[in-house]
């Protein structure tokens, strides 16, 4: 290794060089290169793991012959690259040609070179390539750099997945651009529609320095950019003229005269002379006066600050080029594709042209999904390689069943969907014959179906006569999408509307549940573990102003119609059940000093943390009822975080632990004879809800778009049936067979087509 610099300042340029190249021959290009320099060796080389020839192609050289690129290849096992790659460990050796795999390609002119240092390039358990480095002399690499090299292809794996995912890579196997990309299904539903990206604002600190090849071009789009930025400041002046004062409106004036010929633009130009390239040149200039402006002791200075990174990050995003800004008009069938989506993204789109959801990050029980799916909107989360600058407009098709993205699908991909998304409008069709008929298994059974709301009420009135109430009314939901914490009578009438709409039926309002993944853009949490942190109930006990508002506000909705339930989200100690419930008489108290006479409502805990189980009979002395947050008691039972993309293949509500744990909470309740319901997404699925009727849940809460497939599962399977399932599905040890039992009684009672679709 390079002594003088240290190893992680080293990393940080290449891996953002790497990142911050144009394409992936530039990246693999300097990757090669800087490799070479940091470790002083003779040869770093790449070599591809080509699926489709089945063998490790050298993609990429520094020190070998480049016209062995592309040309040079040898199968996994074979050779010491094949080793490496068989083995998916690094290998260092001293004297490489000693060793009985080693195998010499002319072509290369490796004959020189003894040493040998090669590691595998793995992602997410794939082999995707090696990389070696290699030196002329006998020199044992050591453990610093067999520690360097690991770290770099740990950090190319993500780059060259990305590659390989949109085809950049794999050449003419996907013609057009076509690319698959596999994420969570996180809504059910299948569109076919066009790729709206939303970028996240550009970041000027994550811009890496690069020298720039051609500095007129680089001068160019720089004064484009700018010229752009210009026109948009000048357009919203305009639209806001009539609107702000004429001492705001000045304001416009000076961002104009910033980004003027005489100012920022001639530094940046200058800085770019020097040797970067527009991004970082601008990058710099911007820093530069933010820092200065922030030391000054003047406050209209000091303010100006943040006007200059605001303007530095407007023109770096129109520098980043492909990136969009929100589009004035939404296409007909829009697929809303991001980083990260928002609950108040959704929000900003008609409800009438909003096809679909593809977003970076996000899981199947991340709060966006669950959105999205009471909004009955196909979405797919957590696409981690998706290149999102190279997305904007592209025609997409989306599987929110399996959890696909196909971009500039083929006509045979887009036509077999086509015929998908008719077969599932002609079983919705089906299944609305009998969604007036009661949740009733053929012997007798009742098993009341509820809804989970928390957007507006019209949507779901019409449900009035199939529902047995609402289960959950996520209060958080509204609180999203509002700019600051919505005052008591703001909240008074949302809740009225949510109590009268569905009048007589009872209706459950869950208390603030924020934290976790639910921010509210007001009032940011900041924790290294948000899941574990300031959630739900801990947050409003600490607040009490504003959960004695909401309760109020409750309350207050709730007069003369007696349907209000109050549920205690997060609920961990039976302390705070008292606290809150000590709050809750303190408001029917002030409300009553005010006049107003309200009856103390049913008050039940979610028991979604695991240490609840164990406290039953002392929660139930209590509350009223019980209802189960299958979503977070999976999460918090299998310590898997249900927003995380990387672990969401082991978040499985079927897991037989989960299982497990909600039989038994079912048991017990029914023996403390407390009403026990379920809420989470287990309840909304077909086959978990026979389940959970199996094990004896006295009702089953879920997003409006479920109700058909799960009344139509229930009225064809009976209560008997469904406990022998249970007992059937408790033998099994994993989730896989816990899955597969499910599955092949699913198609004994002839109900497969109530289950997601299978790969074609
Ligand atoms: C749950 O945890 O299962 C639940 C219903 O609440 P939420 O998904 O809002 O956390
Ligand atoms: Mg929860």
């Amino acid at each position: 290794m390079d002594s003088k610099t240290p190893m992680l300042e080293v990393l940080r340029r290449i891996i953002l060089e790497v990142n911050g190249a144009r394409n992936l021959d530039a990246a693999l290009s300097t990757m090669v290169r800087r490799i070479r320099k940091a470790m002083r060796t003779d040869v770093c080389s790449f070599y591809l793991f080509d699926t489709q020839l089945d063998r490790l192609v050298l993609m990429e050289t520094i020190g070998l012959r480049t016209q062995a690129v592309g040309h040079v290849s040898l199968p996994v096992g074979e050779g010491l690259v094949g080793l490496v790659a068989q083995r998916e460990e690094p290998l260092n050796l001293e004297d490489a040609r000693a060793h009985p795999f080693f195998r010499y390609f002319e072509t290369t002119g490796e004959e020189r070179y003894s040493s040998f240092l090669g590691v595998p390039i793995i992602h997410q358990r794939r082999m995707l390539g090696v990389l070696v480095v290699q030196q002329s002399d006998k020199r044992r690499f050591d453990e610093a750099d067999e520690a360097f090299l690991v770290t770099m292809a740990a950090q190319l794996a993500g780059v060259l997945a990305h590659a390989l995912a949109t085809g950049s890579l794999t050449r003419p196997s996907l013609p057009g651009g076509q690319a698959t990309f596999t994420g969570v299904a996180a809504s059910p539903g299948m569109a076919i529609g066009e790729a709206v990206v939303i970028a996240p604002p550009a970041d000027l600190d994550s811009v890496p320095d690069l020298i720039p090849t051609d500095e007129e071009y680089e001068i160019a789009r720089l004064k484009e950019a700018i010229g752009r930025v210009r026109d948009e400041i000048r357009a919203a002046g305009e639209r806001l003229a009539n609107r702000i004062s004429a001492q705001e409106l000045a304001l416009f004036d000076v961002y104009q005269q910033m980004l003027g010929e005489a100012a920022l633009s001639q530094e940046v130009v200058k800085r770019i002379r020097e040797g970067q390239w527009a991004p970082g040149a601008l990058a710099d200039v911007v820093r530069r006066h933010v820092q200065y402006l922030e030391r000054v002791n003047d406050d209209y200075l000091r303010e100006r600050a943040a006007d200059v990174r605001d303007l530095g990050r407007r023109v770096l995003a129109h520098l980043q080029e492909d990136t969009a800004s929100t589009p004035a008009v939404y296409p007909d069938h829009t697929v809303l594709v991001s980083d990260e989506i928002s609950v108040a993204m959704l929000g900003e789109v008609p409800r009438d042209k909003l096809a679909g959801i593809v977003s970076v990050r996000g899981s199947s029980t991340s709060h966006v999904a669950i959105v999205a799916r009471a909004m009955g909107i196909p979405t797919v989360l957590g696409m981690v390689d998706l290149p999102l600058p190279r997305l904007n407009g592209a025609r997409l098709v989306l599987d929110g069943h399996r959890g696909r993205l196909f971009v500039r699908p083929s006509p045979d991909i887009e036509s077999h969907y086509e015929g998908l998304i008719e077969e599932e409008r002609a079983l919705a069709e089906l299944l609305e014959h009998e969604q007036d008929l009661p949740s009733r298994t053929p012997d007798g059974h009742d098993v009341p179906l509820l809804v989970n709301t928390g957007l507006a009420v019209d949507a779901m009135a019409s449900l009035k006569s199939r529902i047995g109430g609402v289960g959950l009314y996520r209060t958080e939901v509204p609180f999203m999408i509002t700019e600051r914490f919505p005052g008591e009578q703001e909240q008074t009438k949302l809740y009225r509307e949510q109590l009268e709409g569905f009048a007589p039926l009872p209706v459950v309002m869950r208390t603030l549940d924020i934290g976790g993944d639910k921010d509210l853009p007001y009032f940011p949490i900041e924790e290294a573990n948000p899941f574990l942190g300031w959630r739900g109930i801990r947050v409003t006990l600490d607040h009490p102003e504003v959960l004695m508002v909401q309760l109020r506000a409750m309350l207050r909705a709730s007069q003369g119609l007696d349907n209000l339930r109050i549920l205690l989200p997060m609920i961990t100690n039976v302390d705070e059940v008292d606290d809150a419930l000590r709050l809750l008489e303190r408001a029917i108290r002030e409300l009553g000093e005010d006049g107003v006479e309200v009856a103390r409502p049913k008050v039940g805990v979610m028991l979604e943390v695991p240490a609840t189980l164990y406290q039953l009979d002392a929660l139930a002395e209590r509350v009223d009822f019980f209802s189960v947050g299958s979503n977070d008691l999976t999460q918090y039972l299998l310590a898997v975080d249900r927003n995380n993309p990387r672990v969401a293949d082991l978040y499985d509500a079927c897991h037989p632990a989960v299982l497990s744990a909600m039989a038994r909470l079912a048991r017990e309740a029914t023996a403390l004879e407390m009403p026990i319901s379920v809420c989470g997404e287990l309840a909304a699925d077909p086959a978990g809800a026979l389940l959970l009727m199996g094990m004896g849940f006295d009702a089953l809460s879920m997003n409006a778009p479920s109700l058909p497939k799960v009344r139509a599962a229930i009225r064809r399977v009976s209560q008997t049936s469904a406990q022998a399932l249970v007992d059937e599905v408790l033998t099994e040890s994993s989730p896989v067979g816990v899955r597969r039992r499910l599955e092949g009684r699913m198609h004994e009672w002839e109900l497969s087509h109530l289950l997601p679709p299978k790969d074609a």
